[in-house]
């Protein structure tokens, strides 16, 4: 019987969550199976799925969005609204929109009394106010443990429900330590409820292409200007579509995803179910791993040769573009931390300006991190890495001993401390593909000669550890795990 993946990604056989070490080391022990799981002592907060789960969605047309969960659940939405919004801004939207969201408000006596009827109300006032085609249910930690059965209860109100398609999903916060889980429960429950396993007439030049919500439209535009390219009619989904457009998902003759961790699962399912093949290489980050992407999808659809001319000219086009960066960069010492695709993107990119690797925090390692270990591992002395979700009391002190010129990714804490820094998860700038790579090039060179900012504001911040902690051991409460140090 077909194994069916219960969308905690954890549970996928040598994936490991928790490690610090170094790139020579983790690769060594991941090869010889000592890389293990461990756990920390003392954490300093998770990404939920829930927020993942919900942000994969918002930009979806037409739908309401129930958070069955106390209030302070849905605190991180506001990232996710904010792109919604600054997205619809960047598509030329006129009346720009805010997504409908709404939370069921579990309190203590829906623990004690169960939350079903706060549900049923949320649901009959989201058909009420909005008349939507979707309507996407998110379980949390408080609605798990009470044991809500939100599978049952949407599925009798759907029964009365005309227009809109109810659907659960299982995001329970507790389910998983990797973020990225929620993702996977979205479209475990886009295939189950929306999908539900039909066939369509196909198309031959459709490709799905799935992005998360951290795209920005110049990336979604750059994306969808390669594989126009080969020909190909990108359904580009699920940020910024809609009911019709995951409806189609069926009919295309190819999928890719623009993220590693995002659809991957989803992809494998489709070609099972659908038969529809798909590529999974890496982030389009730099010309590295925008030729290997590209590549990637071409292949699937035979158009390798075409392809080939293509990464030709686009390298003609920009060769000297990238030379002029590089020589602004040139041997700088760089710490990067961002989800799983973009910390590894970034790390390649950084090859493209000739820059030097010397700290990596990313949330999983992997058989396809060990992938991306063993290229950075050929270019780069030895370099520390982190497999941490957030930790940044983890980020500050390995930043205060390794002192980096730069810092790319998740800037907030390096940048108390002053460091240069760029965001690689930026939403509303472009930083994929060919014309992705200059832009985030020229943004790093530009912070790199104008730290004044992050200067001033450091003098002005005080972290919350103590002095005493930054000559500490950064990794002292990973625990188990026999490869960590
Ligand atoms: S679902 Fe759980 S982990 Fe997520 S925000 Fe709510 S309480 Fe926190």
């Amino acid at each position: 019987m077909a194994e069916i993946y219960s969308g905690v990604r954890e549970s996928k056989k040598g994936r490991v969550n928790d490690y610090g070490g170094t790139g020579k080391k983790a690769e060594e022990s991941f090869r010889k199976g000592c890389l293990k799981k461990a756990d920390r002592s003392f954490a300093q907060g998770l990404q939920c799925q829930q927020i993942n789960s919900m942000a994969a969605l918002m930009s979806l047309e037409d739908a309401v969005f129930i958070a069955h969960s106390p209030q302070g659940c849905i605190g991180c939405t506001s990232l996710a609204v904010d792109m919604y919004r600054v997205g619809q801004a960047h598509r030329g939207v006129k009346y720009i929109k805010n997504p409908h969201i709404i939370v069921t408000n579990l309190d203590q006596k829906s623990v004690i009394f169960g939350g079903e009827k706060k549900l049923r109300d949320s649901v009959n006032k989201a058909i009420e106010r909005y008349d939507p085609k979707l309507i996407f249910v998110f379980a949390s930690c408080a609605s798990g443990v009470i044991g809500d059965d939100i599978d049952a209860i949407c599925a009798d109100l759907q029964k009365d429900a005309e227009k809109a398609i109810i659907v659960p999903i299982h995001c329970e916060g507790f389910k998983s330590k990797i973020c990225a889980s929620g993702f996977d429960a979205a479209f475990i429950a886009i295939e189950k409820y929306i999908l539900s396993k039909e066939k369509v007439a196909k198309k031959d030049n459709l490709v799905n292409l799935f992005a998360p919500v951290s795209i920005s439209y110049a990336d979604q535009k750059e994306m969808e200007r390669m594989l126009g390219l080969l020909g190909i009619e990108t359904n580009y989904i699920p940020f910024y579509s809609s009911l019709e457009k995951i409806r189609k998902i069926p009919s295309a003759a190819a999928s890719t995803s623009i993220c590693k961790v995002f659809a991957d699962e989803f992809m494998k399912e489709l070609e099972t179910v659908y038969d529809i093949p798909y590529s999974h290489t890496v982030m389009p980050i730099g010309l590295r791993n925008t030729d290997k992407w590209f590549r990637g999808i071409a292949k699937v659809m035979g158009k390798e040769k075409e392809a080939d001319e293509i990464i030709e000219k686009e390298h003609e086009r920009i060769t000297p573009l990238v030379k002029k960066i590089r020589d602004r960069l040139q041997g700088k010492r760089v710490f990067i931390c961002g989800g799983t695709g973009r910390s590894f993107a970034a790390a390649a990119l950084i090859d493209d300006f000739g820059m030097e690797l010397v700290g990596l925090e990313t949330p999983t390692y992997d058989d396809d991190a060990q992938v991306d270990i063993e290229y950075l591992n050929g270019i780069h002395k030895d370099f520390v890495v982190d497999i941490a979700n957030m930790q940044p009391f983890e980020q500050v002190n390995l930043i205060q001993k390794i002192k980096p010129d730069v810092f790319i990714g998740v800037p907030e804490w390096a940048a108390k401390l002053g460091l240069p820094t760029t965001h690689v998860l930026d939403m509303k700038r472009p930083t994929m593909g060919y014309d992705g790579l200059i832009f985030l090039g020229n943004k790093i060179a530009d912070q790199l000669e104008n730290p004044g900012f992050n200067k001033k504001l450091s003098r002005h911040v005080k972290l919350p550890y103590k002095e005493s902690w930054y000559s500490e051991d950064a990794f002292k409460y990973i625990v188990g795990g026999e490869a960590n140090v």
